[in-house]
Parts: structure tokens; C-alpha cells; sequence
């Protein structure tokens, strides 16, 4: 199937073959002819399988008839996060680049008033998250009742971040003769509710999961230890074993765990920088843009901050807790090995994490083999062993022929139900503090780690 095949606008096959897609993805190969016909959509998709760009396309061609009219948008893209909704911007500056259109991107964080003028002017496409898209409606600046078309992207992570009453306000001031593209990754209860309440006989569209291309992705456990600087530990060991990271995502399940590492890997050399919900918009955007750039070699990342980011070509994920949620797990690790790339993915496991490893594994169908890390520091015994003196901190990069380190107690196999048991560890501090004595030093990594 060639793009020519499904009905699109010859302005908008130009902008695929000068954007460099040559065939659709599945998605788009399915819902592009539907969505021409005006008919609504539910798709299942992850990202990375080009959904996208299977909204934008067929709305360019949907938008070369009519114009905009003064604070009336006529065709509107919920997105849960800014990040991805600025993400979607930019493939309408992509795809759209024969079009002129205005496009209006409503996000909060950043000034009212220019987007408010921007409306005022007229916008053929609103790209907004919920919240901010309801200020500029409670404050009169936008009417609703001119939108054609409504896209609802990553509506499983909508729910996740408590979007969905804001959702089923949009939907009630829109017209009911619009037509809605909706798409989700998983299809929880509360969503399918919401696609029956406000989808109109959609046609229903799956693609694979993204776990069934991952064959491209060598997935790793490395066994690790509960105590939260001890892990950092052997993270920091760990990146130092793979010497072919081009740039590595490390996820982190908290906000506060992923500041932490942030402050931690700078601290030893490594040119890191995070992301996180609690930054401001711009701090955001300037580390995102920085990393797809290439100047920042890792992020760390918490889920929602990185959720559909779309940053090509990642060598390495590094998960330094199992994801909570096991759908996580696959869009964590679906960041690297796009495109039959090959890709790494490791997931650090503590004996503590053992049930959300089985959640994943059965989520996978599949079992991933233990990274025999030498070398890791082991987990200190509560009470014992203070934090390691600075005059320690020569050691040189270590990996994998290191003398044997002391073993912990072996996990258990993967794919084995184990009860939980408490941990003999002592609880975590609130406020962690950095260590910074376990000293690899800058000049001892290799230099595409280091910060410049
Ligand atoms: P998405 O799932 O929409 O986040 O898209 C993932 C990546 O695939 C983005 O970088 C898109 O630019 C790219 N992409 C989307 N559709 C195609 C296509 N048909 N051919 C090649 N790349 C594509």
C-alpha cells in the first residue's frame, strides 16, 4: 500500500514524500481512508506506530475547504502532556508546510494572552491539553461550536492523570455532528465507556502492540540493591559497562527518584539532564531540545513527562525501577530499537520489585535474562557501613572482569510467582541525599558520557 492509495490530497502527498515517509505504517494504512470518509475512529496504538501523523495527514485534507473564523477553531487535538502537544505542532509544521494554516497551541505553563490572540485571529487547528484549553472557554476567548474534527490522543494516559472529567466536558461542548478520532494505547473500562459515550459507530482500529516489534530491543534485568544510593550505584556501574550508548533514557517511577538521579549522574561526570512534571514548561522544553540535539546523552525521565515524546533513535533504555503500571514497561522500552534499530533495554530489579516484574512479564509473554553485572556494590546492611570515604572514590571504570562482588541474594527467576516479604532494609528517607562518594571520575568514562 503507497500513500498515493489512500485518498489524500496531492498538497498533502508532497509533504509525505519531502518529509521522507515513503510507506504508511499500519495505522495510518487503516484509519487514513476512514477518516477521509468523515467517519469516527478508535484507534489502538502506541507510540511510535506513526499515529500522528494518521490524524494530521487526513485532517490537512480535510482543512482546504473553508477557512477559519475568529475564536472558532474548527478542528481541535487534545493531549495529555505539553511536551506532546508541542510534539504534534511540530508535524503540522512538518506535514502541513503547503498549507496555510494557523495553528493554535494551547498549553499551560506559558503566557495566556498570545495564545488568546492567536484564537482571536482565527485557528484551523487547536492543539491544547484539557486544563488550559478550558481557561481560555471559562474566559470567553475560544467557541467551541465551530470544531469539525476532534482528535483524542493517549486517552489511557488522559485517565492516568485524571483528565477524564475535563474530557467529557469538551466532548458535551462540542458539535454533535463532529467527527472524533480517538486513540489509546490500552482500553481500560473508563475508556471504553467514553469512546461508547461519545464515539458515533467508530471504526475500530488495532495494530499490533509494540512488544510484538521489540524484536529488534535486547531487553536485560540487572539484579539490584534496595538501598536507594546503593542503586544509583550500580546504575552508574551499568551505563559505564555499555560502550556503545549513542544517548539512554533512564526512567525513574517517582518524580522526586528521577531529580535525584538528575543531581546524582551530573554530579559523577555524566552529561545528564531530567524531566519531570514538577519542572516549568520552559526548563522542559530546553532539556528535551537539548537531548534530541544530541547534547544531553541521557534523560531522566519520570512516565507521564516522557509519555509519546517522540525522540528518534534512542540506543539505550535504562529502567531504574519496574514501572508500577506493566504497560509502562513497553512504552518505556519502545523508545529504543525503532525502526529495526537494534535497541537496549535494562530494568533494575530489587528483590522488593519482584511482583511488578512478574505483572511485566506477563504482560510481555516473555521472559528477559539476568545482565550479570560484576562489580556492583552491594546493598549495605542496615545500620552498617556508613557511606564509603572519598579517598575510596579512585576506582577505576570497572566492568564486567572486576574481582566478584559480594552477592546478593539471587532474585527470584523471572516468570516465578514469589509472595512479597518485607524488606531488611530500612525504610527510604524522604529526602534521599546525594551521594557523592562512590567516585568514578569524569575522566575515567568515555567521552561521548561526559559532560561538556
Ligand atoms: P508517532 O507514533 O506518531 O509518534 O510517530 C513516530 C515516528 O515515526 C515519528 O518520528 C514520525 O515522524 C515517524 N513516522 C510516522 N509515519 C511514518 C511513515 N509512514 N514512515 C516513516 N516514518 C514515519
Amino acid at each position: 500500500m503507497s500513500f498515493s492509495e489512500l485518498g489524500l490530497s496531492p498538497k498533502v502527498l508532497e509533504a509525505i514524500t519531502a518529509a521522507g515517509y515513503t510507506t504508511p505504517t499500519a495505522i495510518q494504512t487503516q484509519a487514513i481512508p476512514h477518516a477521509l470518509q468523515r467517519k469516527d475512529v478508535m484507534g489502538l496504538a502506541q507510540t511510535g506506530s506513526g499515529k500522528t501523523a494518521a490524524f494530521v495527514l487526513p485532517m490537512l485534507s480535510m482543512l482546504e475547504k473553508g477557512r477559519a473564523r475568529a475564536r472558532m477553531p474548527r478542528t481541535l487535538i487534545l493531549e495529555p502532556t505539553r511536551e506532546l502537544a508541542a510534539q504534534v505542532e511540530e508535524s503540522f509544521a512538518t506535514l502541513g508546510k503547503n498549507h496555510k494554516l494557523t495553528v493554535a497551541l494551547l498549553i499551560g505553563g506559558v503566557a495566556f494572552d498570545p495564545q488568546a490572540a492567536k484564537i482571536d485571529r482565527g485557528a484551523d487547528v487547536v492543539i491544547a491539553t484539557p486544563g488550559r484549553l478550558l481557561d481560555h472557554f471559562e474566559r470567553g476567548r475560544l467557541m467551541m461550536s465551530g470544531i469539525e474534527m476532534l482528535v483524542i490522543d493517549e486517552a489511557d494516559r488522559m485517565l492516568d492523570m485524571g483528565f477524564i472529567p475535563d474530557i467529557e466536558r469538551i466532548c458535551k461542548l462540542l458539535p454533535f455532528t463532529r467527527q472524533t478520532m480517538f486513540f489509546s494505547a490500552t482500553m481500560p473500562p473508563e475508556i471504553q465507556r467514553l469512546t461508547e459515550t461519545f464515539l458515533h459507530n467508530p471504526v475500530k482500529i488495532e495494530t499490533s502492540q509494540r512488544s510484538s516489534t521489540a524484536e529488534s530491543i535486547v531487553q536485560q534485568l540487572v539484579q539490584a540493591p534496595h538501598d536507594p544510593k546503593a542503586k544509583r550505584d550500580t546504575l552508574r556501574t551499568l551505563i559505564r559497562t555499555q560502550d556503545n550508548i549513542k544517548n539512554a533514557i533512564v526512567f525513574a517511577n517517582r518524580k522526586t527518584t528521577v531529580a535525584l538521579l538528575d543531581k546524582s549522574l551530573r554530579q559523577h561526570g555524566f552529561n545528564a539532564g531530567a524531566l519531570h512534571g514538577d519542572m516549568d514548561q520552559s526548563a522542559r522544553m530546553k532539556t528535551l531540545a537539548a537531548f534530541r540535539a544530541n547534547e544531553l546523552t541521557i534523560l531522566i525521565a519520570s512516565d507521564v513527562a516522557a509519555r509519546g515524546l517522540d525522540i528518534p533513535d534512542v540506543s539505550h533504555v535504562f529502567n531504574f525501577d519496574v514501572p508500577t503500571h506493566s504497560e509502562d514497561y513497553v512504552h518505556r522500552i519502545g523508545r529504543t530499537g525503532r525502526a529495526g534499530r537494534e535497541g537496549h533495554a535494562f530494568t533494575m530489579v530489587t528483590r522488593e520489585e519482584s511482583k511488578q516484574l512478574k505483572g511485566v512479564l506477563d504482560l510481555i509473554k516473555k521472559d528477559i535474562p539476568y545482565f550479570k553485572l560484576d562489580n556492583v556494590v552491594a546493598e549495605p546492611e542496615p545500620s552498617a557501613v556508613p557511606v564509603r570515604p572519598k579517598r575510596e572514590s579512585k576506582r577505576i571504570r570497572p566492568p564486567v572482569q572486576a574481582p566478584q562482588p559480594r552477592v546478593e541474594e539471587p532474585l527470584p527467576e523471572p516468570n516465578v510467582v514469589v509472595a512479597e516479604r518485607p524488606s531488611r532494609n530500612p525504610p527510604r528517607h524522604k529526602h534521599e541525599a546525594v551521594d557523592d562518594s562512590s567516585g568514578f571520575h569524569a575522566g575515567n568514562m568515555p567521552a561521548f558520557l561526559v559532560k561538556r
